[in-house]
Formats: structure tokens, C-alpha cells, sequence
């Protein structure tokens, strides 16, 4: 089963219309695919008639940016029913914040030399309410000033570098508890990307709040993840008796390291969570 259940469009920061993105992993063999943009489900109902046209599988999904613990965490929500009124609300009040943090980011980014950022990322977010820290890159590299999108994040996005600034995304409870009442299950995004931030002790008990709040899968694939990253997390997966999914986080060409459609394959011996997909 070719299954990719992260990727992203316009709606949020992709750079491919809904639609696009349903051709690309069509094109590329996808089977089943979930379209998961950032604290949005506003490109589904497209996704889902260019997926009805080329007789393609497509389940509408969500990514919820997470504040837990001072670590911003994704938890992607898969087969969510997108007119759910308490989601939409809620990833309505989520969205809301992004305007005054881009706001302040370019702030400090005057401040470590580089004015007119806002303006400038603004041109590269269609849904201007959604305009988050890729619109901001994609920027830097359009005007010369950086070779490429993840040197700038190196250099000025990331944690704790110049231009990034704290932010209170929602709760992890909360967030897993709108793709639950939207009848979706609940899936730990790229948890390698965590590392760095929680380690040992500290992703264990991530996990543990997850499971406790009614998380049920994991990406143990993940176009972030190493091999070896595949391996650790999968060996977590099994410990837990988590749902495996697997998603490209596709954005762009020569932007993402993987191509929708192109994850290497899920441990066969762990329950993929299509198999809850019907
Ligand atoms: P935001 O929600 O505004 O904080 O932006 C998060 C997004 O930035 C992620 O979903 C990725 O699209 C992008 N991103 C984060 N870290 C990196 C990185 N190291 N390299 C490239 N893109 C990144
Ligand atoms: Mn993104
Ligand atoms: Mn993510
Ligand atoms: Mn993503």
C-alpha cells in the first residue's frame, strides 16, 4: 500500500493548490493519501473531488501545532470530519495568533539585520492567516539574501536563533481531543524532530500524555526521519502498541527531502494506521 498521510498545500504553507497536491501523488503512485495542512481544513472538499476524478483515496486531515512544555509539537489528525464545528473554532482561534508572531518575528529579524521580512513573507503566503516561519524563508532565498530554505532556518528560524520567537501553539489534550471529537484519530508528527528539545525521560512522558489524552498512532516514517530514526521509533511504536503511519511532510520540490508518495516502506510487522482507515 503506497499510503502518504502528511503533506501540505497553499491552504498552509505548500506550494501547490489542494488539487496539485492530489495530481502530484497521484502521478507518483500514491494509493491513499491524507492532505494535513498546519491548523487548517480549508483545502479538503478540493482534495477530495480532484481525488473522487482520478478514482484516488483521500482522507481529509489536519497538523495542530502543540505547545508542550515550552516545545512546539505537531499532532497530524487524520479522517477528521472537516465541518466538525468545535475543530474548525478551535484551529480558527490557533490561526489567529500567527499574524502578530510573523509580526514580531520580523521584528527580530530587523534586529539581527534583515528589514522588510514581513512584507516580504506576506507575498509568499496565499492564505495570509496562515503565514508562518517557510513564508519567511522562501523570502530570504527569493531576495538573495540566504542559498536555501533550511540554511535559514539554520541561521535564523530555528529554536533559539534570531528570528525565532516563543509562541503558545494549543494544548496537547486539547488538540488530541478535536481530532477525536471530529471522529479522526490522532497521530504524533515526525517525533525525531523532538529530540533535540525532549530527550529520554522527557519524550517518554510526550508520549505518555498522548497515549493518556487518546493518541493512537505514531509516524514511525516521516520524510524528517533517518533510517535509523525509522528504527527507533518504531521499536517505540511496538513498545506502546501505537498505530505506525507514515507521511513525506511534502511541501515542495527541492525543498522537502522527500517527494509525495516516496516514503520507504513501514516495519511489516507493525499495524499500519490504514488499517483503521475503512
Ligand atoms: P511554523 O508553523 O510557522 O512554526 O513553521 C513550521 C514549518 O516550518 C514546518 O512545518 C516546516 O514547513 C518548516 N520548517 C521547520 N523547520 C524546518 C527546517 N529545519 N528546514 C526547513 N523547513 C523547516
Ligand atoms: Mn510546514
Ligand atoms: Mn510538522
Ligand atoms: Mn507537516
Amino acid at each position: 500500500m503506497n499510503a502518504d498521510l502528511h503533506c501540505h498545500s497553499t491552504v498552509s504553507d505548500g506550494c501547490l493548490e489542494p488539487a496539485a497536491v492530489v495530481r502530484r501523488a497521484h502521478d507518483n503512485g500514491v494509493e491513499l493519501l491524507a492532505l494535513t495542512d498546519h491548523d487548517e481544513v480549508g483545502g479538503t472538499a478540493e482534495a477530495a473531488r480532484e481525488a473522487t476524478a482520478l478514482g484516488m483515496r483521500v482522507v481529509p486531515g489536519v497538523e495542530i501545532s502543540v505547545t508542550y512544555r515550552e516545545v512546539t509539537v505537531h499532532v497530524v489528525g487524520l479522517d477528521v470530519d472537516p465541518e466538525n464545528p468545535a475543530l474548525r473554532a478551535n484551529l480558527e482561534r490557533v490561526r489567529s495568533g500567527r499574524e502578530e508572531r510573523a509580526r514580531r518575528m520580523a521584528d527580530a529579524l530587523a534586529r539581527a539585520g534583515l528589514a522588510g521580512t514581513f512584507s516580504g513573507a506576506r507575498r509568499f503566503a496565499r492564505n495570509p492567516a496562515m503565514i508562518g516561519r517557510a513564508h519567511f524563508a522562501r523570502h530570504l532565498v527569493a531576495s538573495g539574501v540566504m542559498p536555501d530554505v533550511r540554511t535559514v532556518f539554520d541561521h535564523f528560524l530555528a529554536h533559539d536563533k534570531p528570528g525565532f520567537v516563543p509562541h503558545h501553539w494549543a494544548d496537547l489534550e486539547e488538540a488530541v481531543e478535536w481530532i477525536r471529537g471530529a471522529g479522526g484519530i490522532a497521530v504524533m508528527a515526525h517525533p525525531a524532530r523532538y529530540c533535540r528539545r525532549l530527550s529520554g525521560a522527557a519524550l517518554d512522558r510526550l508520549f505518555d500524555v498522548f497515549t493518556a489524552a487518546g493518541g493512537e498512532g505514531m509516524e514511525v516514517v516521516a520524510g524528517a526521519h533517518s533510517p535509523e530514526e525509522v528504527q527507533r521509533f518504531a521499536t517505540l511504536a511496538r513498545r506502546r502498541g501505537l498505530l505506525a503511519s507514515a507521511g513525506s511532510d511534502f511541501h515542495e520540490e527541492g525543498e522537502s527531502p522527500v517527494d509525495i508518495g516516496r516514503c520507504s516502506p513501514l516495519p511489516p510487522d507493525l499495524e499500519p494506521v490504514w488499517s483503521r482507515l475503512t
